[in-house]
């Protein structure tokens, strides 16, 4: 059955914590600030689910020179909106996560981030996920800026599975872009795509295991 594993790996943004509305239209807002006029359609298209020094990479190209000013223009406006406003969690993660917990021996779980630790933190704690991991000093949360390799790079995967004590093999991943699923097809896990922002097809098409459209979707095969 699908969800037989030892390990859940949970992606935070789009997946637990409901920022990627937000965050794409800050980038949007961002890009075009520096000359290259975007709307967030074509940021979600293009943008989500890259890092940061890919997306300056892309922008500085399209316009000609370098603009690593960026990254800080965005982070600030995002954080601002994050840690003031508050983030609410995607529909069904929670009954998704309570559903687990009931499980006798079920699987453990943990979260890996494309995002700074700061931004995990201001998303897990502001949409009330941290305690369902531990909180955030627990060993349970990984940002791919403590090892510096970023998704569509399985690294982050393969090194939360080690140190979670697990292999690929027993690994399911929740991901809701296509670097994400990418990063878990390569790392040879299996994983389950959330459509929403991204299309169910693209996240297929990067070889998701099943995709679905909402997390309390599963709630069925766990009674
Ligand atoms: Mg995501």
């Amino acid at each position: 059955m699908l969800l037989d594993c030892d390990l859940i790996i949970f992606d935070c943004d789009g997946v637990l914590v409901d920022t990627e509305p937000m965050t794409t239209r800050l980038i949007a807002e961002s890009v075009s600030h520096f000359g290259w006029e975007v709307d967030q359609a074509f940021a979600i298209e293009t943008f989500k689910g890259k890092d940061m020094a890919d997306i300056v990479a892309m922008v500085g190209e399209k316009l000609g020179r370098p603009v690593p000013e960026l990254t800080e223009h965005y982070r600030a406006k995002m954080y601002a909106e994050l840690e003031g406003g508050g983030a609410d969690q995607m529909p069904g993660a929670s009954s998704l996560l309570d559903a687990l917990d009931a499980l006798e021996n079920g699987p453990r779980r943990c979260v890996a981030s494309n995002g700074p630790r700061r931004k995990m933190q201001a998303s897990l704690i502001s949409s009330g996920m941290a305690d369902r991991f531990g909180g955030m000093e627990s060993r349970t949360i990984f940002s791919a800026y403590d090892i510096k390799k970023w998704k569509p790079d399985p690294a982050l995967f393969l090194h939360a599975c080690a140190q979670m004590d697990s292999t690929p093999d027993r690994c399911i991943v929740f991901e809701d872009s296509e670097s994400g699923i990418e990063a878990a097809t390569r790392a040879g896990m299996r994983s389950v795509g959330v459509g929403g922002l991204t299309p169910s097809s693209k996240l297929a098409a990067k070889g998701a295991t099943v995709t679905i459209e909402r997390m309390d979707e599963l709630l069925p095969i766990l009674a």
